[in-house]
């Protein structure tokens, strides 16, 4: 693939998981394969907010040397960056031949795709999709593969919680985890569009089933919201 289709390229300031806070420059790739009910980027699904630019290695290259002042990493996220693997594949090299640390986002369900680019990925935040949370259908089966091919490198998983997620998900996504390596931090993240005590209280008690078997769990909400920031 010579070109990618990205919706938007900028620098921010990591708002979810283990590295809230450092600074980043964004590639938000265009598509996903999936409808999360709580999905806050309709600008990279296909659909009416949908738009993207088609952007070769040079001229993505080009705009990342633009935003760069000595930020942490360069993410790649979405929608699912994995779609556009080849392009992304071609390109990592160069962020590891200039010292730049790579940060894959991902729904967590590519795991062939990822297993062909993993050598050069440094983190990766992975969801572990709940289907009472996402509405959609169970990705049990390509998440276990998937985190099996993610732990090669620094992995942690996302969790949403959202007033409708079940304990019977939260304890099958926790021997998920465990079944592979109880030391992968996993993050509970509350759904911000329904930040209502409930949800708090069912992130609490998760984080108690959670903490049962993993030994690294921590209740992180989304915090550029909160920032207003991209
Ligand atoms: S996987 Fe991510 S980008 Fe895709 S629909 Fe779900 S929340 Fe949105």
């Amino acid at each position: 693939m010579d070109k990618a289709k990205i919706t938007e390229v900028f620098q921010s300031i990591q708002g979810e998981g283990l590295y809230v806070g450092v600074k980043q420059v964004f590639i938000r790739f265009f598509d996903c394969g999936m409808r999360c009910a709580y999905c806050d980027t309709p600008q990279s699904m296909d659909g009416e907010e949908g738009h993207f630019e088609e952007y070769t290695s040079d001229e993505l290259w080009r705009k990342i040397a633009g935003l760069w002042s000595n930020c942490h990493s360069v993410s790649f996220t979405g929608g699912e960056p994995l779609i556009q693997k080849e392009f992304i594949k071609a390109f990592l090299p160069r962020l590891k031949a200039a010292w730049i640390t790579s940060y894959l986002e991902t729904n967590g369900t590519m795991y062939r795709e990822l297993a062909e680019l993993i050598e050069h990925v440094d983190i990766i935040a992975m969801d572990l999709k709940l289907p009472s949370s996402t509405k959609c259908r169970p990705c049990w089966e390509e998440h276990e593969r998937f985190l099996i091919v993610a732990r090669q490198k620094e992995v942690f998983t996302k969790t949403v919680i959202t007033n409708g997620t079940t304990r019977e998900d939260v304890l099958r996504a926790v021997e998920l985890v465990a079944g592979i390596d109880p030391e992968i931090p996993c993050v509970l993240q509350p759904n911000y569009y329904e930040h209502d005590e409930g949800v708090m209280r069912k992130c609490l008690e998760y984080q108690i089933d959670y903490s049962n078997r993993l030994k690294n769990v921590r209740i992180i909400p989304q915090m550029h919201k909160y920032l207003k920031l991209q």
